[in-house]
């Protein structure tokens, strides 16, 4: 089969590997790799970082080289570069510049049946699969009418609550419902971590003017998590033109964020009160009539019956979070296709007992210090070492934070390993580690590739 291109042999791989893989392995493995040339049965692919190349070169290289296989068997080797993702040279139309930079740039390659390329909606997102209840009825309300008077009523909406309590659903609804009314409507749905990158890209590429002039075509623009906008810079100056060249032709912007404009410190302040000046609306934790009312939807949703006696049960001890419900439920549906009839509520007791009370995956102090200073190339000295270089100081710094979040080390304690610190410095610097991570992709990416290692080096003993 020499007629395969190097990429869609690659393109076959990631398939296969997606398929083998939980999906946070694959992003974190495969997200941002990409073939660069093959020759005399040799293929060579380009990864994001050092470690990525390390890990599939260390775990991977078998399966993927008899993956390939299956495409070219005369391919014997492959080769693992540190290097950049080929990207489409930028073009002046909205779908390349933004929604497929922003495809490549995201683990939604492990969805992408799911979600529509050029407007970033997930049809499985909409008003009728979403239960109303007193928690969320307002901001219901507010986001139907959104859909039924694009751009008149509360323009811009501005939903906001706390994780896994429905924002993204909602607002996805309001896409869903605007296209399904008027399929020629020009609708986008972006995270505002993936409107800054767009926004970086375009002025690197200079097409900045066309991307602009694009996003203000839109008849609904939707950015979600505004709190991860880039702090005081370009780019809330060109999001804040876009939205008030929206604004000024009744064109409808619907926003979400953990908490309400005036609690985002990075936020500039014209960019508040432009977010204040239409509808703030909050989602609350729901009650539990409205949890089992979920819990029903998603259960029929995946083709499953429970006994309402389960599902109340469910509702009952997970409380918060509607992402966690989602995750419990999972596991009772796995439980029922496995013995294919619906489990009772006894097995779910036994199953769910295990979820509920999780213990947290056990590492140990030496571990997450190896894998960070191995991460970072330094000594594993060196993090006890009085240095303040920088190389050092950071890689630290992100040692006391995970000593903290995954080994749930007192401070004075992490400050003792770490060279006899004080432990208003360990505290100081896991603070600092913390808001990072909400806010710093890199990091974000970082942080996860070594969890992954850490937690994978305790699995198998060495
Ligand atoms: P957020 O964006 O607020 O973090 P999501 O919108 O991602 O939360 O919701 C998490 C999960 O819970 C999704 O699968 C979503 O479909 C589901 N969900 C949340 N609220 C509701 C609701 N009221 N009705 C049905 N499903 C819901
Ligand atoms: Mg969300």
């Amino acid at each position: 089969m020499s007629s395969t291109t190097p990429e869609e042999m690659w393109g076959g791989v990631l398939g296969e590997m997606q398929v083998s893989l939980s999906r946070a392995h694959f992003a974190t493995w495969f997200k941002n790799t990409s073939v660069v040339s093959r020759e005399h049965g040799s293929v060579t692919v380009s990864v994001p970082n050092g470690f990525v190349k390390e890990w599939l070169e260390n775990k991977f290289n078998k399966q993927i080289l008899s993956s390939i296989r299956r495409f070219s068997n005369d391919i014997r080797e492959i080769k693992y570069i540190v290097g950049p993702l080929k990207l489409e040279p930028a073009k002046a139309d909205l779908s390349k510049i933004v929604v497929e930079r922003d495809f490549a740039n995201n683990d939604a390659l492990s969805r992408s049946q799911d979600i529509d390329r050029v407007t970033h909606l997930n049809k499985k997102y909409s008003f009728e699969s979403f239960v109303v209840g007193s928690s969320n009825e307002m901001a219901f309300a507010c986001a139907k009418s959104v859909s039924e008077h694009l751009g008149k009523n509360y323009n811009p909406l501005f939903v906001y609550g706390g994780v896994g309590l429905g924002k993204t659903h909602l607002v996805q609804s309001i896409g869903n419902a605007t296209l399904q009314k008027n399929p020629l409507a020009r609708v986008l749905y972006t995270s505002a971590e993936r409107l800054t990158v767009a926004i970086v890209e375009a002025i690197k590429n200079r097409v900045i003017e066309d991307v602009k002039s694009a996003y203000s075509r839109l008849d609904l623009l939707i950015i979600d998590d505004i709190q991860f906008i880039a702090g005081k810079d370009k780019t809330q100056e060109i999001v804040f033109t876009i939205f008030n060249e929206l604004h000024n032709q009744n064109k409808q912007v619907v926003v979400t964020s953990d908490r309400p404009p005036k609690a985002i410190p990075t936020l500039e302040e014209r960019m508040q009160s432009r977010l204040e000046g239409g509808m703030l609306v909050d989602v609350g934790a729901p009650d539990l009539e409205t949890r089992v009312a979920i819990l029903k939807i998603k259960a029929v949703e995946r083709g499953c019956q429970l006994d309402s006696d389960v599902l109340l049960y469910i509702a009952t001890h997970i409380q918060k979070n509607i992402r966690e419900l989602e995750g419990a439920l999972n596991r009772v549906i796995a439980l029922a296709q496995i013995y294919n009839r619906t489990p009772d509520i006894r097995e779910v007791k036994n199953i769910l007992h295990a979820y509920l009370a999780a213990p947290h995956r056990k590492t140990s102090p030496q571990v997450v210090m190896k894998t960070v200073a191995s991460h970072y190339n330094i000594q594993l000295a060196d993090l006890t070492k009085r240095s303040r270089k920088k190389e050092i100081v950071y890689p630290r710094q992100v040692a006391m934070f995970l000593l903290r979040e995954e080994v749930k080390l007192s401070f004075p304690e992490i400050g003792l390993r770490l060279g006899g610190r004080d432990h208003s410095t360990v505290i100081h610097a896991c603070e600092k580690i913390r808001t990072a991570e909400k806010e710093d992709e890199v990091l974000r990416n970082e942080l996860s590739m070594i969890r992954q290692r850490v937690y994978d080096s305790v699995d198998q003993p060495e």
